[in-house]
């Protein structure tokens, strides 16, 4: 299913002045995607498991990624966490992840 709605984000989306954000499936659901204060790493990873289903049925996952990736941004992007991100070489300034989990 996913990725029939991967291609359902085509130059014709581009050609309407639409953005892949227009799309998002997670839209409305900010809290999934974005680590509350002092959220426990337990807490982190059901929190991003959910993240992680959202975006494996989102029609733009692949054009999220590649602006997170780009952009060096923090949360959980197109099926990324910032830590997936950091170890891929997409270095963003301080992952969240990697601190709770190495104390740094
Ligand atoms: S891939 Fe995930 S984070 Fe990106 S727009 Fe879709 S649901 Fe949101």
């Amino acid at each position: 299913m996913a990725a029939i709605e991967a291609m359902a984000w085509t130059s014709s989306n581009l050609e309407r002045g639409e953005t892949w954000r227009d799309h998002a499936a997670c839209s409305g659901r900010t809290n999934l995607f974005f680590p509350p204060r002092a959220e426990r790493p337990q807490a982190r990873a059901r929190r991003e498991a959910q993240a992680r289903l959202l975006c494996a049925i989102c029609p733009v996952q692949v054009p999220c990624r590649e602006f997170a990736r780009a952009n060096h941004e923090y949360g959980f992007w197109g099926g990324e966490s910032e830590e997936d991100r950091h170890l891929l070489g997409y270095t963003v300034a301080a992952p969240i992840g990697i601190r709770a989990r190495h104390g740094r």
